[in-house]
């Protein structure tokens, strides 16, 4: 049976700032946002760890790190969320919406607490030495491994790297209005990290070993000076996720409504393999079976939430890389010279294909671009969309 760690019995106090640190030298911002599911306490128990490993040793740190928490109502009820999903919101017309004074407006818990986490976040990320490094902690409900989840950006792969474990693209397209879409539209690096299962204390050691590859690969820390931290670190790491593919990317989400009575088969869990035509769930309507082979992520167990399950995909290495030399020659400009592809009129960074006319390379070819996100206009148009700073950012003197 799993004994649960005392740091997650323990009941902490939250403050919007959970703590921050400040080293005496100039370097990286780093940002944990921790908690915005309410039921997911690992990453607090975490970030306290490293902070306290930070405040007992002196003048061994560059740049700044803080911890945010998200749903403070919800972390103290324990619950992934009281109204509404908190990483669902981000949308512009909605930060629009946040950021008026919303007298007159009946908001939800949630709408009150992402108002309050921009103003924290406006209040503590600074600009002055390139952009911020986000860091947006989750545990699961069932039991996983851990993987991260970001844009697919260049800027966004090259951190990505440094934590070893796989990576799954196109998991941010498919949910729209998460934290870490915001994070990336303000052209800070942002990604989140899943650790594990929400009790299992080895989530709160795997996301504070994240926490030091990460300090670590951006010069906030020196080896020499975390020896003992970086060599845990890499050893937790390393054993963590080493059967699995090293990058995966979405074909399907199973969205649901409340009133679907979606119901997941008992037993699945992260990355399992499953054959195409296998029963995977049941709602209102009958069998819920995959369309195709893959490897299936998020399956829900939790009876809260808008995504049943994710089907993914292994992506050859191979590709990555043609992706990434692809993007650096800027082959995305001249695309809309191919049949069936024009610009959009108005928006930059987008596209418009008919798929009738460029039937062959609309899926992989624009998602090694980078164009995920993908949007049916009627049914023979896409809208297919890029993200911006996919190398470089907006903010000097970094390169990111
Ligand atoms: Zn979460």
């Amino acid at each position: 049976m799993e004994t649960i760690h005392p740091e997650v019995q323990k009941k902490s106090a939250i403050e919007r700032v959970i703590d921050k640190y400040v080293g005496a030298k100039s370097g990286r911002t780093v940002c944990c946002i921790c908690g915005i599911h309410g039921n997911e306490h690992a990453s607090i128990h975490a970030v306290h760890r490293v902070f306290k490993a930070l405040h007992s040793r002196k003048n061994m740190f560059s740049g700044k790190f803080i911890a945010l928490a998200g749903n403070l109502p919800a972390l103290q009820k324990n619950l992934r969320f009281i109204d509404e999903d908190m990483n669902r919101l981000w949308r512009s017309d909605k930060i629009q919406f946040l950021r008026q004074d919303l007298n007159g407006h009946t908001v939800s818990n949630e709408e009150s607490q992402a108002k309050a986490l921009i103003k924290a976040l406006e209040k503590e990320v600074n600009y002055e030495n390139g952009s911020t490094i986000f860091l947006d902690m989750h545990t699961t409900s069932s039991r996983s491994k851990p993987f991260i989840i970001f844009g697919d950006t260049l800027r966004n792969r090259r951190i990505a790297a440094n934590f070893k474990v796989p990576y799954v693209l196109g998991l941010e397209e498919a949910i729209p209005g998460t934290i870490m879409e915001y994070i990336t539209e303000c052209g800070h690096i942002g990604m989140a990290f899943e650790a594990g299962k929400h009790d299992d204390p080895a989530s709160i050691d795997i996301h504070e070993a994240a926490l030091w590859l990460l300090l670590e690969s951006i010069g906030c820390i020196r080896k020499g000076d975390f020896v003992e931290e970086l060599s845990r670190s890499h050893f937790i790491m390393a054993n963590a996720s080493n059967d699995l593919p090293s990058i995966l990317e979405v074909r399907y989400r199973h969205a649901i409504e409340s009133t679907d009575m979606f119901e997941m088969l008992p037993g699945y869990k992260n990355f399992q393999s499953v054959k195409q035509g296998e029963l995977l769930a049941r709602d209102k309507n009958g069998s819920i079976l995959a369309k195709e082979m893959g490897h299936i992520l998020m399956p829900l167990y939790q009876g809260l939430g808008n995504d049943g399950f994710f089907m993914t995909r292994p992506i050859n290495k191979f590709w990555l890389r043609v992706s990434t030399v692809m993007r650096y020659i800027q082959v995305n400009k001249l695309v809309h010279f191919l049949p069936g592809v024009t610009k959009h009129p108005a928006k930059k960074n987008t596209l418009i294909v008919d798929t009738h006319v460029a039937k062959w390379f609309v899926v992989e070819i624009f998602h090694l671009l980078g164009f995920r996100r993908i949007t049916q206009l009627n049914k023979r148009t896409v809208i297919l969309t890029k993200r911006r700073y996919d190398i470089f950012g907006p903010y000097r003197p970094c390169r990111n």
